[in-house]
C-alpha cells in the first residue's frame, strides 16, 4: 500500500496511507441469501459490535429488484439519523450467498435466482449510499468472521463450511480469504463425492451439497418416510404435524434416538463430507475447520463421528494440530461476516 504524499503538514490523525484509521463512525453489514430466507441489514460500531439489525426474509427465491427494494427499506430504518450519534458510516460489507467476483466486485450468480448474473453489487451500493462497499461470497465472510472475532481466533489457516440450503466454504490464510484466480476458491459444496449420486443445485450429480447441505438432508428424511410409517411418526411428532418444516438438526436428533431412516441419512453426511473434508485437509493442512449453518446446529451429533471418519481417513501428520469445531457465531456468522468485510483495514 503506498503512502500517500500530502502538501500539508502532517498531524495525528491525518490520512497518510490507505487505510481510514478512523476512530469513530459506524460500518453496514448485509447479508443477501441466494434462497431468500436470510436479507439482513446490520449497523455496527468500529468494534464490530451489532448495534441495530434487521431481518426480513422472503417466501421465495427473489430477483434483484426485490432484494435491493427490501435492503433499501431496512438500510433507511438502521441508519436513520437517531442511530449515528457517533459520526458516519465508514464503509459497507456485503455477504452474498452466491459466486462473487470479491476482485471485480460483481455477483456472477446466485443459483436458481434471477437477475443476479454479473451484476455490479459493489457498485450499486458504493453509488447508492456514498461510501466504499466491499462484498464475497457469504462462506468467505463467515470464515473470516469465524478468525475475526469468533471460535477460529488465533489460528492461521482456517476452513469455514457453512452448511445450510446449500454448501459454501472459506478458507481464511494469515488473516486472509483465499480467493483462488477466479473468485471460486471454497466452493467445496461442488466437490464430487459420490459418482452417479443425487442432482445438485447446480445441475451435476453427486456433489458434496446435494447429500450433506441442509435442504439434501430434510428432503431425504421426508422423501424416505413415505415406506417408512414409523419415521413418518416421529417426524410428525417432532414437527408438531407440520412435516415440511423439520430440520437438519431434528433428523440428527431422531437418529440419536434410533430411527433408522434418519441414521441411514445422517450416516451418508459423515461418510461424504468425511471424504471431502479429508481431501481438502490433505491439500490444505488447515489448523481448524469449523463447521456452521443451520446443519452444525447438531454440534457434536455432527462433529464427533465427522472428526473420527476425518482421523481414520487422512495421514496423521496432516491432523496432527487440526481441530475441527462449531461456529461460535452461528446463525450469525454471514451477516458477522458482512461486518468483518466493512472493518477490514479500519
Ligand atoms: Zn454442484
Amino acid at each position: 500500500m503506498s503512502i500517500r504524499h500530502t502538501s500539508g503538514p502532517l498531524t495525528g490523525t491525518q490520512r497518510i496511507t490507505g487505510k481510514l484509521l478512523a476512530t469513530q463512525g459506524y460500518v453496514v453489514g448485509i447479508e443477501i441469501s441466494g434462497s431468500g430466507a436470510r436479507q439482513s441489514v446490520a449497523l455496527a460500531d468500529l468494534d464490530g459490535n451489532i448495534l441495530h439489525r434487521i431481518r426480513r426474509p422472503l417466501e421465495y427465491v427473489p430477483d434483484t429488484e426485490t432484494v435491493l427494494a427490501l435492503i433499501d427499506e431496512m438500510l433507511t430504518e438502521v441508519t436513520g439519523p437517531e442511530q449515528l450519534r457517533n459520526g458516519r458510516i465508514l464503509r459497507v460489507g456485503i455477504a452474498v450467498g452466491g459466486l462473487v467476483d470479491a476482485a471485480l466486485g460483481i455477483v456472477r450468480t446466485l443459483h436458481h435466482a434471477q437477475g443476479w448474473d454479473n451484476f455490479p453489487l459493489q457498485d450499486y451500493f458504493t453509488e447508492r449510499l456514498d461510501v466504499p462497499c466491499i462484498i464475497d461470497n457469504d462462506a468467505n465472510a463467515a470464515a473470516l468472521a469465524e478468525t475475526t472475532r469468533g471460535v477460529g481466533v488465533g489460528e492461521r489457516v482456517v476452513l469455514y463450511v457453512g452448511m445450510g440450503r446449500g454448501i459454501g466454504g472459506g478458507l481464511v490464510v494469515n488473516g486472509n480469504i483465499y480467493h483462488g484466480m477466479t473468485c471460486t476458491a471454497g466452493e467445496i459444496g461442488h466437490i464430487l463425492v459420490k459418482e452417479h449420486g443425487p442432482k445438485c443445485s447446480c445441475g451435476s450429480l453427486g456433489h458434496l451439497e446435494a447429500i450433506a447441505s441442509a435442504q439434501a438432508i430434510v428432503r431425504a428424511m421426508i422423501g424416505l418416510s413415505v415406506e417408512y410409517p414409523e419415521t413418518e411418526a416421529a417426524i410428525r411428532r417432532v414437527t408438531g404435524d407440520r412435516a415440511e418444516r423439520i430440520t437438519a438438526e431434528q433428523v440428527f436428533r431422531l437418529a440419536a434416538e434410533g430411527d433408522k431412516i434418519a441414521q441411514h441419512i445422517v450416516n451418508e453426511v459423515h461418510t461424504y463430507l468425511g471424504i471431502a473434508l479429508a481431501n481438502i485437509v490433505h491439500l490444505v493442512n488447515p489448523g481448524m475447520i469449523v463447521l456452521g449453518g443451520p446443519v452444525a446446529l447438531a454440534g457434536e451429533l455432527l462433529i464427533a463421528p465427522l472428526r473420527a471418519r476425518i482421523l481414520e481417513l487422512c495421514l496423521p501428520a496432516a491432523t496432527q494440530s487440526l481441530r475441527i469445531a462449531q461456529s461460535s457465531l452461528g446463525t450469525d456468522a454471514n451477516l458477522m461476516g458482512a461486518v468483518t468485510l466493512a472493518l477490514q483495514d479500519i
